[in-house]
């Protein structure tokens, strides 16, 4: 079977790339899903341009015909769940209901967005002068380049697209080149709206020509960077030395701290869940186990029996909890920091090896490290597969700062009964999101994401705060 060809969508067309990239099914390699049009840096600002051009159209529109084209993405997208989330399992490797939960989270941010296009915020305040008025009301900021990870393929960029759209902004869309598929078909779904020519760009292609063509370009206003924190520091320095706005998710290294109090089978199913579910591949995981000396032993002897029963396979097969891991470089970055704690004197109680299924994948058992100081490599940097470690806490003072005691603050997750503890982590935990009695993982569409310390860059993504990155505040004063 011949295999499809995608192409580029720039300035309200579909076009072919310099070159066509072969993208690959990671539960089985020999599943070649599609080959992906190539962008370089002159395509992406012929891209850059269109958008520019698109600019006074669709900050012309109505928030009506703005609610209508997300309204209507989100309909499709909640429409067409189970084949758009066949995708993101197919090349990313989630399990099939993991994918299907992405797309019906990317559509409720479409349709949360779409309403927020009519209650864009806006001030009407007194002047201190007399027969004065002032407003203060939110305008686009103009284009903005849109640059996103593989770990959720349609979820962030439609985080992204919802709300730069919903404020009157026009896009340029660069997806990671794992999995240009599922950002492919939203690109084909906003090309069937009613968006101006121009108006949204998918340019697919390697971050260092097109990602770095939104960043050198002055026509791109702003920069939204989901990824790594060294192309996220490349992008910061780049976009503010040029007066570009920028807002950057990097990574995390997510505490989950047990207390003695905990509920010992809810804490197991939250670290579970929060460690290893999406193959542990969410920069939300809970990777470092912060587990109190009263109930350690408990808890790890649990740990070993719930890790036991994990069903690790091929990501559309039925029954399957945890996927794939991304890719071979991905697999081997996990396996060399498994090396890593070993030689450091720790070691994986359960798990960490690779597995053989009847296709060849990226399978990998999730590991349990136990025996870990605070300073091992593990403890410290993001790992970004299934592999959490554990370390034992004193007390609940010391657990609360050994969560602390990293250079990231996205997620900082506590198992524990006690309203005094869960009160006080909830203030002091270092972290942008915090979690009781859930995963460090798992949130919500409607509310700000985003962190404090190495995480993240800028204002926060999701929900109403939304505004503040993808519009500029402007005050007219008005005398009668
Ligand atoms: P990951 O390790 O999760 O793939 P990266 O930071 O390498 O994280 O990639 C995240 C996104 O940033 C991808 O879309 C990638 O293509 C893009 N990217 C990589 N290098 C650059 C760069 N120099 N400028 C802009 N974008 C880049």
């Amino acid at each position: 079977m011949n295999t499809p060809e995608y192409h580029l969508y720039i300035a309200g067309e579909w076009m072919p790339g310099v070159s066509a990239r072969p993208n690959v099914n990671p539960s089985d390699t020999s599943d070649v899903i599609g080959l992906y049009a190539q962008a370089d840096a002159g395509l992406a600002h012929r891209a850059i341009a269109a958008a520019a051009r698109a600019r006074p159209a669709w900050a012309a529109s109505t928030p009506q015909q703005r609610f209508d084209v997300l309204d209507a993405v989100g309909g499709e997208l909640l429409a067409r769940k189970e084949e758009i989330g066949r995708m993101l399992s197919r090349e990313e490797g989630k399990t099939l209901p993991e994918g299907m939960g992405e797309v019906a989270r990317a559509a409720m941010i479409f349709k949360f967005f779409a309403g927020e296009a009519l209650r864009t915020p806006g001030d009407l305040l007194p002047s201190v002068r007399p027969n004065v008025g002032v407003e203060v009301f939110r305008q686009p900021v103009g284009t903005v380049g849109l640059i996103t990870p593989w770990n959720f393929p349609i979820a962030i960029p439609a985080w992204k697209i919802a709300p730069a759209l919903a404020y009157g902004n026009t896009v340029v869309f660069k997806p990671a080149e794992l999995v240009p598929g599922s950002a492919w078909l939203l690109a084909e779904i906003l090309s069937r709206t009613a968006l101006p020519k121009g108006a949204f760009n998918l340019v697919m292609g390697a971050g260092s020509a097109v990602g770095q063509a939104f960043v050198d370009s002055p026509e791109v206003q702003a920069i939204s960077f989901t990824g790594s924190v060294a192309t996220g520091r490349r992008i910061i320095a780049g976009a503010a030395a040029r007066g570009a706005k920028v807002q950057c998710e990097m990574g995390g290294k997510n505490p989950l701290v047990v207390l003695d109090d905990a509920n010992l089978e809810q804490a197991v199913e939250t670290a579970v869940q929060g460690s290893y579910f999406s193959t542990g591949q969410r920069c939300t995981a809970s990777s470092k186990l912060i587990v109190a000396a009263g109930i350690h032993d408990r808890f790890v002897q649990a740990m070993r029996e719930r890790m036991a029963r994990l069903n690790v396979g091929h990501a559309l097969r039925a029954g399957v909890d945890i996927g794939p891991v991304v890719d071979e470089r991905q697999l081997a970055q996990n396996l060399s920091y498994l090396d890593i704690a070993r030689r450091e004197g720790a070691q994986a109680i359960i798990g960490g090896e690779t597995l053989e299924r009847d296709t060849v994948g990226y399978f990998q058992a999730p590991a349990l490290v136990t025996g870990t100081e605070p300073g091992m490599r593990i403890n410290r940097e993001e790992v970004f597969g299934p592999v959490a470690s554990v370390l034992r806490a004193r007390d609940y003072d010391e657990a609360l700062h050994l969560a602390n005691d990293t250079e990231f603050g996205l997620a900082s997750g506590i198992c524990t009964t006690s309203l005094k503890y869960a009160t006080h982590f909830r203030q002091h935990a270092q972290a942008g999101m915090v979690m009781v009695n859930l995963p460090t993982a798992g949130v919500d569409y409607h509310v700000p994401f985003g962190g404090t310390k190495a995480s993240s860059y800028g204002p926060r993504e999701q929900g109403r705060h939304a505004a503040e990155f993808y519009t500029t505040v402007k005050t007219a004063y008005i005398a009668s």
